[in-house]
């Protein structure tokens, strides 16, 4: 069993760290940024209540995200375990998930980058339309347009990537992100992992610490 939860800066590599443990573990990736897209694209009521705060980079209230990972924890699936990835993101959302499984029972691992790798990252970042992998792209290529190397779909620029917004969701992480992290700071279940070393390095240390917690 793992309840794990990854912490970090936009563009840290939490989406693609996620997919990967998920997948390991056999255990689902939830990501509240992915169910809040999959709605604004679907034009659910959901989506049509979250579009505008999201374009603008700003975090959606603590209580309709709440609601959503809370029914999204209650599916049978996720009794084995879960990846989380962007949720908690405030101090109201991390008391939240303590109520939904014990608050022993989590992993917890920050991953850090600082904020000028990362307005660099997000300029080569895509997502696939088809498939929704996340990957980067050469510095040159400027705009959508490239087939995705996976399933062919189309690489397209995610519409909060653009440098504006980019520089927005920082700022909202720099003020939301301080008191979740204390948060989980002194438990037993948190680690820190360096996001700027490659990719595999930072899936071998996340899943060090999952076999240590889950031993
Ligand atoms: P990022 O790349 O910034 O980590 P995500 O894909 O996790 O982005 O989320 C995209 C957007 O969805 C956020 O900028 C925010 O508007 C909204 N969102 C996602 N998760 C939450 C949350 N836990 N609380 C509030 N808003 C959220």
């Amino acid at each position: 069993m793992a309840n794990i939860i990854l912490i970090g800066p936009p563009g840290c590599g939490k989406g693609t760290q996620a997919a990967r443990l998920a997948s390991r573990l056999s255990i689902p990736h939830i990501s509240t940024g992915d169910i809040l897209r999959a709605a604004v694209k679907a034009g659910t009521p959901l989506g049509v209540q979250v579009a505008a705060i999201m374009a603008a980079g700003g975090l959606v209230g603590d209580g309709l995200i709440t609601d959503l990972v809370r029914d999204r924890l209650l599916a049978d699936d996720a009794a084995r375990g879960f990846v989380l990835d962007g949720y908690p993101r405030t101090a109201s959302q991390a008391a939240a998930l303590d109520t939904m499984r014990a608050p022993d029972s989590f992993l917890v691992v920050l991953i850090q980058v600082p904020h000028e790798a990362i307005v660099k990252r997000m300029a080569s970042r895509r997502v696939c339309d088809e498939c929704g992998m996340t990957q980067s792209v050469s510095h040159e290529s400027k705009a959508d347009g490239e087939s995705c190397p996976y399933c062919g779909g189309n690489l397209m620029i995610r519409p909060d990537d653009n440098p504006d917004t980019v520089r927005r969701r920082l700022a909202t992480y720099a003020e939301t992100a301080t008191p979740v992290i204390e948060f989980y700071r002194p438990r037993i279940g948190f680690t820190e992992v360096n996001g700027l070393q490659h990719a595999d390095r930072v899936t071998a240390s996340l899943m060090a610490h999952v076999d240590r917690g889950t031993l």
